[in-house]
């Protein structure tokens, strides 16, 4: 059925199954008229059988004493219907035959008579000569004087109902390719029918192209197959129309990020090869170049991370890590920037926790929440970080006494490439993207990151991480993150 259109496979299934009803049908219809028919007969045969022995009941005497061209219809029946009487000695020679039987012979069942039964016995239908299909009755003939008499055998001709067989046959062999050809037409009409609305919602598929994203297929009133189909069609197209819409503003974003430290680069670089230049103003160009490549390198470090995380080819590698480690490690290294600033750095409340994830990234994730801490608060504040858990779960802390952020900048802040207002006019060197990568490592760590901040106060942001123990102890540290049922947002 491969390469078949859908129409042709329902019209084609459709037929089948009307075929195979139909045949089934007409073969049990014939089936039980045939068994009521030959019931019938059956029970004729008996009554003929009881007419016979009585009328032999009557002779009282030599069986051999019935007359070829007796009267009594019993023992010689007329012509028609075809119905044949034959007498038999005790020992099964044939002494009687209805003058109807011409010089033809009832099949004698001698296993009856052998076995001197007693009862009537219906013999397996038979044929008297070719095309006389007949069914015999044999019965002992009733005792004179405790004399057995013999055997008595009234035959009926099976001719009748076997034409009704054959017509019955031949009216099914004709009836049903018609049928079947008829359900085939109907068929394939109900299902173009069933199917037309679906060539609209292709029509309008095929339409849609990256400039009218925006175009959605047309509902329908019914939720049936359809209607669901066009709703998730639908959908699909939403979440298609938002992504593109991101990598615009995506592709936009890189663009205007980079555009500022190239201008500096080129112009700077036009500086040092000014005919006259001197060693100083080179030397202040190329410093000047180098911070700036510096900054476009760290931009796109980050992106690349960010997008590697997203698409999954970076794997990372989930293992048992304790986090006090870790936090300490990064309160060395924000001492260095924080000094640099004028600012105290210190380790408030540390306990022991211990998750699964990878330390790499942990470490970034830490990196550039003290970064913006170091960042965003004017020399003399203070950072802390904090390690502590709360029932199942991890909290890495970093407070400062920053500018903080206004409420309704909170929930923009996780978004690539936005910055605060005071952000741009405050500090140099971010770029918009740090903390979208400290939500993204929180994610792929089944973590949330939570902000609190009060402008001009200072800011808190809190990382929680499910630890090692609600992970489930079965989890295997190979196989990357284990799946937990519950995750916090
Ligand atoms: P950036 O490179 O601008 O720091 P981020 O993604 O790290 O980009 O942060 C986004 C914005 O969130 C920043 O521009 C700033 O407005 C705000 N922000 C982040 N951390 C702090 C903080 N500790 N204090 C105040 N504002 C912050």
């Amino acid at each position: 059925m491969r390469g078949r259109s859908l129409r042709f496979e329902v019209t084609f299934w459709y037929s089948v199954v009307m075929g195979v009803t139909l045949l089934v049908v007409g073969v049990s219809i014939e089936r039980v008229a045939y068994n009521r028919i030959s019931a019938s007969i059956d029970n004729s045969l008996r009554q003929s059988a009881y007419a016979v022995i009585n009328e032999v009941a009557l002779l009282e005497g030599d069986l051999r004493q019935i007359p070829l061209d007796s009267a009594s219809t019993v023992l010689n029946p007329p012509p028609w219907p075809p119905r044949y009487v034959q007498l038999l000695s005790v020992q099964g020679e044939i002494i009687y035959r209805s003058r109807n039987l011409g010089h033809y012979r009832l099949p004698i069942d001698t296993a009856a008579i052998r076995k001197r039964q007693s009862g009537m016995v219906v013999s397996p239908d038979m044929k008297l000569y070719k095309d006389e299909p007949i069914r015999v009755i044999t019965f002992p003939l009733p005792p004179i004087k405790k004399r057995q008499m013999g055997w008595g055998q009234v035959a009926m001709s099976l001719h009748d109902l076997d034409r009704a067989k054959k017509k019955n046959r031949l009216a099914l062999a004709f009836t049903l390719p018609a049928a079947i050809a008829i359900s085939a037409i109907a068929g394939w009409w109900l299902a173009g029918r069933a199917l037309r609305p679906i060539d609209g919602v292709i029509r309008t598929a095929r339409r849609i192209r990256a400039e009218n994203l925006d175009e959605r297929l047309t509902r329908r009133e019914v939720d049936d197959e359809l209607g669901r189909l066009i709703e998730t069609l639908n959908d699909l197209l939403e979440r298609l129309e938002l992504n593109f819409r991101q990598i615009s503003q995506f592709s936009a974003d890189v663009s205007h990020e980079l555009r500022t430290p190239l201008t500096i680069v080129q112009g700077e670089a036009e500086v040092a090869l000014r005919q006259g230049a001197k060693p100083e103003e080179m030397r202040l160009a190329l410093e000047l170049v180098l911070d700036e490549a510096q900054k476009m390198s760290k931009l796109v470090r980050n992106l690349l991370t960010l997008a590697r995380l997203e698409t999954g080819q970076h794997r990372p590698q989930f293992v048992a890590t304790p986090l006090a480690p870790i936090v300490e490690d990064l309160a060395e290294e924000g001492q260095v920037l924080a000094q640099a600033k004028g600012l105290t750095l210190r380790l408030g409340q540390m306990e022991d926790a211990e998750i699964y994830g990878d330390a790499v990234l942990l470490h970034q994730l830490g990196f550039n929440l003290i970064e913006n801490a170091v960042r965003y608060t004017p020399s003399g504040g203070h950072v802390e970080l904090s390690l502590i858990t709360v029932g199942e779960f991890a909290h890495l802390i970093v407070r400062d006494t920053g500018l903080g952020i206004e409420e309704s900048e909170l929930k923009h802040i996780f978004d690539r490439f936005y910055r605060g207002d005071k952000a741009r006019n405050h500090a140099e060197g971010g770029s918009g993207l740090g903390l979208a990568l400290v939500k993204q490592i929180a994610e792929i760590h089944r973590g949330t990151v939570e902000v609190t901040s009060k402008p001009g106060e200072g800011s808190a942001f809190t990382v929680v991480l499910p630890l090692k123990t609600y992970m489930g102890a079965e989890s295997s540290e190979a196989s990357g993150m284990p799946i937990v049922e519950r995750t916090r947002s």
